[in-house]
């Protein structure tokens, strides 16, 4: 599964943020997910439910923000939500838009 080996990312670079920073541990840590990421939120919840074990994140909460896919129509330039990659355009039903966000996975914030 794919979203374990991000988890375990997430968890190392925690680690390495915490050594950096001379932390002993890190309360909180906030991710990012777009929709259009293509990594499941509820497996990525669940990945790092272990992949925090025993690491400097086992105490910390997680908080995943899943942030809405957006496009923007090529043909008429409607900005609109996609939640997948097979939306077509609200306003005109075409297939040609650009996507603009909802591709991220970030960890925004880290609490130590
Ligand atoms: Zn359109």
């Amino acid at each position: 599964m794919h979203e374990l080996s991000i988890a375990a990312s997430i968890v190392d670079y925690a680690e390495e943020f915490a050594s950096e920073h001379q932390a002993k541990s890190i309360s909180r840590i906030e991710l990012e997910v777009g929709q259009l990421s293509g990594v499941v939120t509820d497996s990525l919840v669940f990945a790092m439910e272990e992949a925090v074990k025993g690491s400097i994140l086992e105490k910390a909460q997680v908080v995943i923000v899943e942030i809405a896919g957006k496009s923007i129509c090529n043909k008429c330039h409607t900005e609109f939500d996609n939640s997948d990659w097979y939306t077509p355009c609200p306003n005109c039903q075409s297939m040609d838009s650009e996507i603009v966000g909802g591709k991220e996975l970030l960890i925004t914030k880290i609490s130590i």
